[in-house]
């Protein structure tokens, strides 16, 4: 990426700092030095880059910017520790990344990992807004803007880490965006946390609405980053109402990628299903996605409903409660042997639900109504 005609090192990989700096006449083996200061120790000043000589330093300053994104807002939630952050991007949109603590992830009554209590969540973003304009959700009614740079996204680690002087241990994609459609970011972001910022990929969770072609991808590279599909129905008529998606990708489809991720990978997928009132959780319902989960090794993570009232949906959308009977479908799934897993609703009064924040604090119902415009254009 380019940034005033200099080259931004942020969102590099290790090979493309080594041809940026072989260009410069320098050993390839300085992108490793320069990897390690960018994202190991988080700086954005080459003057920092002590280990490198101070002519080679200048030469950079020379040609190259480490341009990140600019903190805008920050909001802890005393209560369960959940903190969210908005970002602004060099052309002023805006993103926002969550940090969920070990206690408002994911509630287990069975075993629990060895490393719960030292686990520290960031959910990150990689698209501002969202085209696939799910009924449930925030971020879709911005509509879609534009993809993220694997800078932009490796950035909101670097910056949370910044912020709260912190050690992130797990990373979601499951922010603003559908990640699997800004695909080569994501992965060139996912191997620059892993080699630069220590997070293995198995810590490293990408959660997708559901495009079939990209989970197969997923599975022919091996990538050992987990796979985490939205599912909120088994049912292909109620998954089409709440997921416009589905419509171009029914279950069977999906499902087919899904297994054959599985075969590759011999990972386990995770589902995520909000239960909603009267919508998704009746018996019907319930039974198919019984039916569904023995198809393939998963896991299914219950999420409560942030609602989205202020966002002024319409159709369905407007129209969505929580269930009331979280607990009672919960047990159901558990009594048919399988692993579900209850996120607390954490955050909730900081509107911790994908781009809620971003939409609500970023832009006035008219500028709403601005970003829609500008959205359909550039659709
Ligand atoms: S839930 Fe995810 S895929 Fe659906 S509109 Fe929101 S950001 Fe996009």
């Amino acid at each position: 990426m380019e940034a005033k005609g200099k080259t931004n090192l942020l969102g590099l990989t290790k090979e493309q700092l080594g041809d940026v700096v072989e260009d410069l006449g320098e050993p390839r083996y300085r992108a490793q030095q320069i990897h390690e200061w960018l994202y190991a120790r988080g700086v954005t000043d080459f003057r920092a880059m002590t280990n490198l000589a101070k002519p080679f330093r200048d030469q950079l300053s020379r040609v190259a910017v480490i341009q990140g994104l600019t903190p805008l807002h920050q909001t802890f939630s005393p209560k369960d520790g959940t903190t969210k952050f908005l970002f602004a991007l060099s052309d002023d949109l805006r993103i926002e990344s969550v940090l969920i603590p070990p206690a408002t992830a994911f509630r287990d009554t069975e075993q629990q990992e060895e490393d719960e209590q030292s686990r520290l969540t960031l959910c990150v973003s990689t698209q501002v807004g969202c085209p696939l304009d799910c009924a449930f959700c925030a971020t879709g009614t911005m509509g879609f803007l534009r993809n993220l740079s694997a800078g932009e996204i490796v950035d909101q680690i670097l910056q949370v880490r910044r912020l709260t002087l912190r050690r992130v241990t797990n990373i979601v994609f499951m922010g603003m965006g559908e990640p699997l459609l800004n695909y080569d970011s994501v992965m060139a972001a996912s191997g620059i946390f892993t080699a630069g910022a220590g997070i293995a990929q198995k810590r490293i969770t990408v959660s997708t609405a559901g495009l079939p072609d990209r989970i197969r991808r997923l599975g022919l590279e091996k990538r050992k980053i987990k796979l985490a599909v939205s599912l909120h129905s088994a049912v292909d008529a109620t998954r089409s109402r709440l997921m416009p998606i589905n419509r171009r990708f029914p279950l069977e489809d999906l499902l087919a990628a899904v297994s054959e991720y599985y075969e590759e990978t011999g990972q386990r997928v995770t589902y995520e299903v909000i239960f909603f009132d009267g919508v998704n959780d009746t018996e019907r319902e319930v039974g198919a996605l019984i039916r569904l989960a023995r198809r393939v090794p998963c896991k299914i993570n219950v999420i409560p409903y942030h609602s989205i009232a202020f966002t002024d949906p319409t159709g369905i959308g407007a129209g969505l409660r929580p269930s009331p009977r979280l607990e009672e479908l919960v047990r159901r799934l558990r009594d048919h042997h399988l692993t579900a897993l209850v996120r607390s609703s954490a955050g909730e009064e900081i509107d911790a639900a994908c781009g809620q924040l971003a939409v609500r604090l970023s832009r006035s119902p008219g500028e709403r109504r601005a970003v829609r415009g500008l959205a359909s254009q550039s659709a």
